[in-house]
């Protein structure tokens, strides 16, 4: 599937859509299709690949398609009006939605397309725009075993491990409670560290002790020595996409009879912190709250 040969099309280039794409262009036939023209255009001369005027475009004569937007709104939106994509997909197209999605919205689009004999996975990832750049992302993948079999292939392009977690919406599921786990330890590691510090204890020797102890986590070994202790907090992933995140596994807790009073307090910790920091801020920062609320700086 994933030869020069076969087209392709990537919607939405964003911070972490764009270099998944660009492993794309260096297997597949490509166009791209993003909002502002002027990033596919820019992609498509450095990559080598087809900028689409529409989504509908896109879509026209290719096997696989791609999409990477917010949140599964932007993706159903997208699909409507006579240059919406699904007037360009042909029966036996395949349609990957490497969106963080949620679970009944991506069931209802599969339905929709599905009624043109369009294939659909939910395909969210994980591992950063770092793991995009690498070609080392996780695929949690919800779809039917003749998909899943179809979408691995493509998905190889940018991914280390690509797992089939169910039938459509077990991958968005599944994507929205690791996230939800993040953003609960980024809380727990902020509010931790914030009275470390205070006590006066230097946090550069915590965070090794801590690295070499049962408290550990991504957050503390991936995120907080490069992005807090410098002081550097670099925009990698919006801190409005995890509280959306948040919100989709809040959704799940709901469904399925969870009550969950961490996780719930957890969304209302997010919703705060992204009203306050905004729409550009980026997730880790929601530890700038807790160091404004303490007083202090985790810094070292
Ligand atoms: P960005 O905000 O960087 O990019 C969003 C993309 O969607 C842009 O191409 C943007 O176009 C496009 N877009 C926004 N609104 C619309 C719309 N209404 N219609 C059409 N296109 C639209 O997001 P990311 O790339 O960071 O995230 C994309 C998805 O991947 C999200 O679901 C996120 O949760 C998930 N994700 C992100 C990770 C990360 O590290 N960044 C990690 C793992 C998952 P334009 O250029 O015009 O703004």
């Amino acid at each position: 599937m994933s030869d020069a040969s076969t087209k392709a099309a990537f919607l939405g280039l964003g911070a972490i859509g764009r270099p998944m794409a660009e492993h794309l262009a260096r297997k597949m036939d490509l166009a791209v299709w993003n909002r502002t023209r002027a990033r596919a255009e820019e992609f498509a001369a450095r990559h080598g690949a087809r900028v689409a005027a529409t989504p509908r475009e896109a879509g026209a004569g290719a096997a696989v398609v791609l999409t990477c937007l917010p949140t599964s709104t932007e993706v159903e939106l997208l699909l409507d009006g006579p240059d919406g994509l699904e007037a360009g997909l042909a029966p036996g197209a395949l349609l990957l939605d490497c969106t963080s999605g949620d679970p009944p919205t991506s069931r209802r689009i599969a339905a929709r397309l599905a009624g043109r004999g369009v294939a659909f996975a939910d395909c969210p990832v994980s591992g950063g725009t770092s793991g995009a750049e690498a070609g080392t992302l996780t695929v949690m993948v919800g779809a039917d075993a003749a998909t899943f079999a179809r979408a691995r292939p493509v998905l190889e392009a940018f991914s280390l491990r690509i797992e089939h977690m169910g039938p459509v919406g077990a991958g968005d599921a599944m994507k929205a409670v690791n996230n939800m786990l993040l953003a609960a330890h980024i809380l727990a590691f902020g509010e931790g560290f914030a009275a470390l510090v205070k006590a006066g204890v230097p946090a550069r020797k915590a965070l090794d002790v801590l690295n070499a102890s049962s408290g550990r986590s991504f957050v503390s070994e991936g995120l907080a020595g490069d992005r807090v202790l410098s002081g550097r907090w670099p925009k990698t992933f919006r801190l409005a996409l995890l509280e959306k995140d948040v919100r989709i596994a809040l959704g799940l807790l709901d469904e399925t009879g969870v009550s969950a009073p961490v996780l719930h307090l957890v969304g209302e910790l997010f919703r705060h912190a992204r009203a306050v920091l905004g729409e550009e801020a980026d997730h880790v920062e929601a530890i700038r709250l807790i160091e404004r609320e303490a007083g202090v700086q985790i810094r070292g």
